[in-house]
């Protein structure tokens, strides 16, 4: 789980509001204030968080409150809300359209941001998803970034355009958006270059490739590590290009994520997804009501959900089901199962969208269950060869 320490501590501030015998006003004070720690711990803007508190303290009036509400719940309720509000600008991404033109969606972000690898995440996402999708490398300032996304791109099955000797990023960018428009691709992602800071030149030539490929959504790629610094970043990039969706990388290593992700959302740019490590799989969907949740030990079940449908077989749940009720569980049932789950993403993400899972599991535990499930997998796989 991403920011776990910010989590623990939230989630040991709120618990305080169940152990208190008596939820007077110096709990709720003491409770506002630990959240309060947290969050700024995390790196999370002091004007905001001071927002945020203000707006707890506003709707609280324990002495005050309805007859008949929990106001334990009552409480909670109000923090979760006000957390939301801090990684929620309110705004909606752009939506993949099924229709005749391609999709065509521009990367952009500083270099070092992991833009090139989160592209390839993206596309793969999309992939799994059943959408035709291609990458062009349009990134011609750093030596060896089309070789990076050649890599990736054949690892993961997508197919690409790029060239080893053009040095033009804009007739990249238009001749391979092209190709792939007459190829019928439904979904056309644009890697453009980085720099290792904002500047002129880096906007000039996003501004052009931007023009010559008219794209439906440009994604902003940014680097968690940088903080509060997220709010100066994105709204440098917003101001040249028109900015539709951020992708915030790297949260696995960084106790201060939680400044990144206010920061952009104070910017009011929705935060669509998020990178969790650098395999390509480590990548989830954004949502606020959903990652504060988790944050909190409450689990998203819909997302649980979302996930099970997509790599789900209906009609061999149903044949399993019938073995089920006579009794039948074979081991290549089991495998299935076990292959099933395992293509739903890491143990680790899969546990954070079950409420109070964390508290079952110990630490380490989900790495060493992920193992064991692939250990008994490729056992099998050899028997069966
Ligand atoms: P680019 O220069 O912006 O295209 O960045 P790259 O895609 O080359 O990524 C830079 C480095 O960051 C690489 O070593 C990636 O493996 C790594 N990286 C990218 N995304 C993530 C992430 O979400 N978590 C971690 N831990 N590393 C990442």
């Amino acid at each position: 789980m991403v920011l776990a320490e910010l989590g623990s501590r939230l989630k040991k501030a709120l618990s305080s509001v169940s152990d208190e015998v008596i939820l007077d006003e110096k709990a709720i004070k003491s409770m506002i204030n630990d959240i309060s720690v947290g969050l700024m711990e995390s790196d999370v803007n002091v004007m905001l968080v001071g927002k945020m508190k203000k707006n707890i303290e506003s709707q609280i009036d324990i002495n005050n409150l309805p007859k008949g509400i929990n106001k334990r719940n009552h409480v909670k309720q109000i923090v979760f809300e006000e957390l939301c509000k801090l990684v929620d600008p309110g705004v909606k991404p752009y939506q993949m359209q099924k229709r005749r033109e391609p999709n065509v969606v521009m990367f952009v972000g500083l270099q070092g941001s992991g833009k090139t690898t989160t592209c390839t995440k993206y596309a793969m996402y999309y992939a799994r998803k059943g959408w035709r999708v291609a990458l062009v490398c349009a990134d011609t300032f750093r030596a060896g970034a089309f070789d990076q996304l050649k890599q990736n791109a054949t690892k993961a099955n997508i197919p690409f355009y790029g060239s080893y000797t053009e040095s033009d990023p804009v007739k990249l960018a238009r001749e391979g958006v092209k190709q792939f428009t007459d190829e019928r691709f439904e979904i056309i992602i644009v890697d453009t270059s980085g720099r290792h800071k904002q500047e002129e030149n880096l906007f000039e030539e996003m501004e052009q490739v931007s023009k010559a490929v008219n794209p439906n959504d440009v994604v902003f790629v940014m680097d968690s590590s940088i903080g509060q610094a997220a709010q100066d970043q994105a709204a440098a990039f917003k101001s040249r290009v028109s900015v539709g969706s951020v992708i915030v990388t790297k949260l696995d290593g960084h106790a201060k994520g939680g400044g990144a992700l206010s920061a952009v959302a104070a910017t009011s740019s929705p935060i669509t997804f998020i990178g969790t490590g650098e395999q390509f799989d480590e990548f989830e969907e954004f949502d606020a009501r959903g990652f504060v949740g988790r944050l909190l030990g409450m689990g998203h079940i819909p997302q649980l959900l979302k996930k099970a449908q997509e790599v789900m077989n209906i009609d061999k749940q149903k044949q399993t089901l019938e073995n089920l009720k006579e009794g039948k569980y074979t081991v290549r049932d089991m495998r299935e199962h076990f292959q099933m789950i395992m293509n739903m993403g890491p143990l680790t993400q899969l546990m954070s969208y079950i409420p109070g899972a964390d508290k079952l599991m110990g630490k380490g535990a989900e790495q060493e269950s992920s193992a064991q499930m692939k250990l008994i997998d490729d056992h099998h796989g050899l028997d069966e060869r």
